[in-house]
């Protein structure tokens, strides 16, 4: 496989990361997932434009320009003459120096993209999946895309332990978002959702899914839910670039209205799968 190293390709292989990289000792960089259908981008702009938000959120300089990566990533996929379903993974960090907190003055971003096939996952999106709530321990800027996974790696583990998809996290009692994509209710015919501030990562099918609100008529209301919220909700669903909009349909072993996707859900993964030209397969 091909991969965009800065602003040139190589070959996968011959990509080294030295020791004393601030990616890997201080997680000192963002990254950006990006959906390919078919061999081509759904929402690169979007991606683009949240990557450098998140660089300018601490203090990185990219070498490329808007235009620049966006031509760049369209020929990662041509080089690697991509046809199928996958996604693009770019990760920016602030370079290598000597292991220092404070920023190196002379480096550069070090940037790489690559290419993953990742087929949709049609059995979630169809039946829905069951997820587990837990404290949200992250940090006060979770809307920066940074490499500091690690409390959202271990409530995915704690998920996966406990035979469910996600981790609902909330912020004593409110829910912000999963671990590693944005979370809906949906009552008496609303959709509600924690506001986009600092607490949750903007996702981009997130905006995508308010739009689809909107042209559906479907309000579309940013005011955070509880846990206890979840109990009484007549749909849950998650959104997210991997995950697309997926029904939850089990939340700590209690099912959700009567434990099938509902027709809200429906009506909006239809609307996703039209703006982004796809079908699901069954
Ligand atoms: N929230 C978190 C914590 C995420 O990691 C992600 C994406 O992986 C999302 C939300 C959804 O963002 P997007 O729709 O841009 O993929």
């Amino acid at each position: 496989p091909i991969i965009l190293s800065q602003t040139h390709f190589t070959h996968q292989d011959s990509l080294t990361y030295p020791f004393e990289e601030r990616g890997l000792q201080f997680g000192d960089g963002i990254y950006e997932v990006i959906r390919v259908y078919g061999g081509e981008y759904y929402s690169l702009n979007e991606h683009i434009e949240r990557l450098f938000r998140s660089a300018e959120a601490i203090k990185l300089k990219l070498p490329f320009s808007k235009k620049d990566i966006s031509d760049l990533l369209q020929n990662l996929l041509n080089r690697n003459s991509m046809k199928s379903d996958g996604i693009v993974y770019l990760q920016a960090t602030r370079g290598s120096a000597p292991r220092n907190h404070t920023f190196p003055s002379a480096t550069e971003a070090n940037v790489y993209a690559y290419i993953r096939d990742m087929p949709r996952n049609t059995d979630n999106l169809a039946n829905g999946v069951s997820a587990i709530t837990q404290r949200d321990t992250r940090w006060e800027n979770c809307y920066i895309k940074s490499l500091n996974l690690l409390p959202n790696v271990l409530a995915k583990q704690t998920a996966h332990e406990n035979n469910s998809y996600e981790a609902i996290l909330h912020r004593e009692g409110i829910v912000t978002e999963c671990s590693s994509s944005n979370i809906y209710l949906i009552k008496n015919g609303n959709i509600y959702t924690h506001p986009a501030t600092k607490r949750i990562l903007h996702g981009c099918v997130r905006m995508h899914v308010e739009q689809f609100a909107k042209d559906l008529q479907i309000p579309f209301i940013e005011e955070a839910f509880s846990t206890a919220d979840i109990e009484e909700a007549d749909e849950l669903f998650l959104s997210s670039t991997t995950s697309e909009i997926t029904p939850v349909t089990e939340v700590d072993g209690k099912t959700i209205a009567n434990g099938k996707p509902g027709h809200i859900t429906r009506k909006l993964q239809e609307a996703y799968e039209q703006d982004a030209a796809i079908s699901t397969i069954n």
